[in-house]
């Protein structure tokens, strides 16, 4: 991505000078959002909640050292806040295109841990999207992970993390995920299914954006699409489910194979356009 001379998002919330504190018992960090997450699923939280209770109740409280970025924390800061501006040109310009207004997401920098509307959720979840209070949420240790521990290294997979994200706004704000949710809801044996063509959306409109910042902007390098294409392929919102559980169940996944998430992405890319995003009429997907 070539982010040098760009405009730099406003709507960033900077919570890293932010720290958890105890304040009692109840439901354990990422315990809270898990639920929230398996109810979203339509999957009934209520046997997982002893996983998720008996451990301090945290709330965030903020401290007094303001956050100092070394340089390389200062060029990703930099580079997320470049991205959210791409993701808002090209997003602004398709509602636009179909007489609608876009309503930019605030995207919220944490470390460690942060309190979303949708619950508390950790750092190790990985980034998320919260549809209730309309934040993209992004702790940048995740953008280390993806190099080491999922393979995808290159600032092209960071800009994919996000773009994938703001696609999960782009889906509330078009009340799909709401339809979805209610689907779910009537009929939880297909909720997990619904939830994989959720995701491959979402990968598809990461896909939308990166044509259109490329054809009309020019913000991709060579290699770029390549690194997109692997990050597609290298992490999923199985991630979270890991994270919470301990261990992956390969039946309640949620996200879609390397190879369905990489070609979706492929497709909103090729195609430039949410019209060819449709996961739910697709079949087979
Ligand atoms: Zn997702």
């Amino acid at each position: 991505m070539d982010i040098e001379g760009r405009r730099q998002s406003s709507n960033i919330e900077d919570r890293r000078g932010m720290r958890p504190v105890r304040t009692g018992v109840g439901l354990s960090i990422g315990g809270v959002l898990f639920l929230v997450v398996l109810s979203l699923l339509g999957i009934n939280p209520l046997p997982f909640l002893g996983v998720a209770t008996k451990a301090p109740e945290v709330e965030m409280q903020p401290t007094n050292q303001p956050v100092q970025e070394n340089a390389d924390e200062a060029e990703k800061h930099k580079r997320t806040a470049v991205v959210l501006a791409e993701t808002e040109t090209t997003w602004n310009k398709i509602f636009q295109q179909s007489g609608m207004k876009y309503a930019e997401p605030t995207l919220v920098l944490f470390s460690g841990a942060v309190n979303s509307t949708c619950g508390l959720a950790e750092a190790a979840m990985g980034p998320f999207y919260c549809p209730l209070d309309q934040k993209v949420y992004v702790d940048m240790s995740f953008y280390g992970d993806l190099e080491r521990r999922f393979g995808a290294p290159g600032d092209f997979a960071q800009g994919y993390v996000i773009a994938h994200e703001v696609g999960h706004h782009v889906q509330n704000l078009l009340g799909t995920a709401k339809k979805v949710h209610d689907l779910q809801q009537r009929n939880p044996r297909v909720a997990n299914e619904l939830s994989v063509r959720m995701e491959l959306q979402a990968d598809c409109y990461a896909g939308v954006w990166a044509k259109d910042a490329d054809q009309s902007r020019q913000f991709l390098n060579p290699g770029d699409l390549e690194e997109g294409l692997r990050a597609a392929t290298a992490i999923g919102d199985d991630r979270l489910q890991r994270q919470a559980q301990g261990r992956v169940v390969p039946d309640s996944f949620t996200h879609g194979t390397s190879e369905q998430r990489s070609r979706w992405f492929r497709r909103g890319f090729d195609s430039g356009s949410p019209n060819n995003c449709d996961t739910f009429g697709a079949n087979p997907l």
